[in-house]
């Protein structure tokens, strides 16, 4: 894992903002964080938080893009709750720090993130740019990257997938662009010394994966019961700095990004079927066991 590190910070093409210096320099920083325990500076943990329409109503398809559409007010994905969830008891396990927010969303869309400031996040960058519409998955890890990086992060959560049109490949996108470790599915990540060290949740349990920081690691929903903002928390939001930003400010060149730059079409969409009825199991005397059955069907047992 040592030898991992050194290659990471040698190689390095991202590095934090500030923090920056030549690879023996950096080498020689991780080094000493790693092994005098408490030298660590402040921890910077970045969310990636989508805001997606409300799933209470009914999402409407635009029959012409066939993309969902967006021009409503948006809310905090909850499946991004549980990264914000666990990047503040990390902050609050590193004793100082903070949760800076990053989203991508039409409008200059603010509310989903408002929640997560409540939450406790201490900031948020916005990208939001009339020319990101059509943007596909690879376009959005893009602009993530370029926002993320303006936050000097120690370490970025996401989601593992977003609710509304997911396609669960953003996170690992994002850690490809920035040249950082990839780790998906956590379940519980504790941080010391410069090492994650992550139980990734697998089908029969989970495996423990250590990484060199900064990584990108993408967050399994449920693994953690994300805070109800109080009544402090969504005034002291109100206040927050939301940096928005747009192509321009990030340097992208929108011809790569939106419509123009998808490299993923969407060629059809069909209603969804209706959801058909559960099986009712009338109990014979063997229903203890056509339920184990099922369940074992599901492997959730
Ligand atoms: C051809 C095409 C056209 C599209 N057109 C539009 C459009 O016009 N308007 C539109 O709004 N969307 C559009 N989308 C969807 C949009 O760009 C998605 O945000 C993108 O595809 C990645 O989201 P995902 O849900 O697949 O991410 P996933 O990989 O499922 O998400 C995993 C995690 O990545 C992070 N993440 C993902 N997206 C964001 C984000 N936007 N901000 C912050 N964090 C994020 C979150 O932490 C999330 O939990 C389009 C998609 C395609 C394929």
């Amino acid at each position: 894992m040592f030898w991992e590190l050194s290659a990471l910070a040698i190689g390095l093409p991202y590095s934090r903002p500030g923090r920056s210096g030549n690879a023996s320099q950096i080498l020689g920083r991780v080094a000493s964080s790693l092994f005098q325990p408490g030298t660590m500076s402040p921890m910077i943990v970045v969310v990636c938080v989508k805001q997606i329409p409300d799933p209470a109503d009914p999402g409407a398809l635009d029959p012409e893009t066939k993309t969902l559409k967006r021009d409503v007010k948006l809310i905090l994905d909850e499946s991004d709750s549980y990264g914000v969830e666990m990047g503040l008891q990390l902050v609050d396990a590193a004793g100082e720090g903070e949760v800076r927010l990053v989203s991508m969303a039409p409008n200059s869309e603010v509310s989903g993130l408002r929640t997560a400031l409540a939450m406790g996040a201490e900031s948020a960058v916005l990208v939001s740019d009339e020319a990101l519409a059509g943007s596909d998955a690879l376009s959005t890890a893009k602009v993530l990257t370029a926002a993320i990086a303006r936050c000097e992060p120690d370490l970025i959560l996401t989601g593992t997938e977003s609710s509304d049109g997911y396609t669960g490949t953003v996170p690992a996108q994002v850690a490809e662009l920035m040249d950082l470790p990839s780790v998906t599915f956590a379940k519980e990540i504790a941080v010391a010394d410069g090492v994650a060290t992550v139980k990734r949740q697998t089908e029969d349990g989970y495996d423990e994966i250590k990484c060199s920081l900064p990584a990108v690691v993408s967050v399994t929903a449920g693994v953690v019961e994300p805070r109800y903002p109080s009544f402090k928390g969504i005034m002291a939001a109100k206040n927050k700095p939301v940096d928005e930003v747009d192509l321009t400010g990030l340097g992208i060149d929108p011809s790569t990004v939106g419509w123009a730059g998808a490299g993923q079409e969407i060629t059809d969409i069909a209603e969804a079927p209706a959801r058909e009825a559960g099986e009712v199991v009338v109990d014979e005397g063997d229903a203890h066991e056509r339920v184990l059955a099922f369940l074992d069907d599901l492997k959730v047992i």
